[in-house]
């Protein structure tokens, strides 16, 4: 696919092309200390000249020396909220005189857009797509949401110490179908966007733009900024052989160490939360005063909940260590029996909010370690 060259002041131009047919349009914003996903109006909403400075339990953000609006890793949200809702109203219940009245809530779908998603984003919305789409409980609120989103993808060009979506395939580059890809370019005084699309909505979209072809060195350019970041992950404390995880997951079944992982793991959930491919959800009935009328909400649970796992009298999971295992293997080993893949794919966003740094790359470190003794 042709790449073309789009000035980054020109950038106003792609958002208000995305954001002209009435579309609400989701990207990067810096708030409360954090680049997190929102309503973009403008190329001014996005963090222009900000970063991100991540470390096990650590995440803060410093000012650039350049004004890339693209040159961050991954904040503590993902693109789940807006397709997975956190909460929503599943039906309402009513009773008259008739007996009571079900009516399922057909919530209104907007016509949505995401800019901003990153390879490894790119692959935990496929991991979501599989559980909610394509298998046998399929989510209808998911699947109408997911249905007409235009995503605009971005390579990375700069990674956080916490990243390793190299180890996991799923990145720095886009590789996975969008509707339009960039890669952001700062070369001296020239600030640019290569810029291609994947899709006939995304050709659309770019034939409204003032772009030019971009040339070889344009292209080498682009290139070059996506290798460093590619490089700086491959170089890394995180970097580490993924095809035998399941298998080593398995093997450890009943090690000791995932009593050493619980005696640190507070069960807060905040992992679950921050990660892109983590789905659980529960359902909550609930009544008002005259008991007349009832609702039934869905709304995001996670497996380090007592609650989450208790039937009939009990949890089957009562322990920490029982709910790191299970998140843990499920993540690395079992998703790929479930699901066909891995349920990682390595933003490194449980390492940064866990908030006694856990960090699941060291967790698998530590296995390989034990059995080399
Ligand atoms: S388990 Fe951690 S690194 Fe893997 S996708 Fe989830 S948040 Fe990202
Ligand atoms: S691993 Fe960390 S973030 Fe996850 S539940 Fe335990 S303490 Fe919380």
């Amino acid at each position: 696919m042709q790449n073309f060259l789009l000035d980054a002041e020109d950038l106003d131009a792609l958002i208000q092309a995305i954001r002209a047919p009435g579309r609400q349009l989701k990207g990067p914003i810096l708030r409360d200390g954090a680049i997190v996903y929102d309503d973009v109006h403008s190329a001014n909403d996005l963090p222009r000249g900000w970063t991100d400075v991540q470390e096990k339990g650590t995440y803060r953000v410093v000012k650039r020396d350049d004004d890339a609006f693209f040159g961050y890793a991954v904040g503590p949200h993902s693109w789940k909220k807006f397709l997975q809702l956190p909460r929503r109203l599943v039906w309402k219940g009513q009773k008259n005189t008739n007996g009571v009245q079900i009516c399922e809530v057909q919530e209104p779908v907007p016509d949505l857009a995401f800019i901003g998603v990153r390879s490894c984003e790119l692959h935990a919305i496929a991991v979501q797509d599989r559980v909610f789409i394509d298998d046998r409980y399929r989510n209808d609120s998911y699947a109408s949401r997911r249905a007409n989103l235009l995503i605009v993808a971005v390579n990375c060009t700069t990674a956080a110490p916490t990243c390793f979506c190299v180890s996991m395939h799923t990145g720095p580059q886009v590789t996975l179908p969008c509707d339009l890809a960039l890669t952001e370019v700062i070369e001296g005084t020239q600030h640019y966007f290569l810029i291609r699309s994947g899709s006939e909505q995304g050709a659309r979209i770019l034939q409204q733009l003032p772009v030019k072809p971009a040339t070889d060195r344009h292209m080498e350019q682009g290139e070059n900024a996506i290798f460093q970041a590619q490089e700086q992950m491959a170089r890394g404390v995180r970097h580490f052989q993924s095809e035998d995880l399941k298998e080593l997951l398995y093997r450890n079944y009943d090690s000791p160490l995932w009593e050493s992982v619980a005696d640190r793991c507070l069960s807060c959930a905040n992992c679950t939360m921050a990660c892109p491919t983590c789905f659980c959800s529960t359902v909550e009935d609930t009544t008002d005063l005259t008991g007349e009328h009832a609702e039934r909400w869905e709304r995001w649970d996670s497996c380090f909940t007592g609650d989450f796992s208790y039937i009939t009298g009990g949890s089957v999971r009562a322990d920490t260590r029982s709910r790191y295992r299970q998140w843990m293997t499920h993540k690395l080993a079992t998703w790929q029996d479930q699901f066909g893949s891995s349920g990682c794919v390595g933003c490194g966003r449980c390492i940064a909010w866990c908030p006694v740094g856990i960090d699941i790359t060291e967790e698998v470190t530590r296995f390989r370690e034990m059995e080399k003794q």
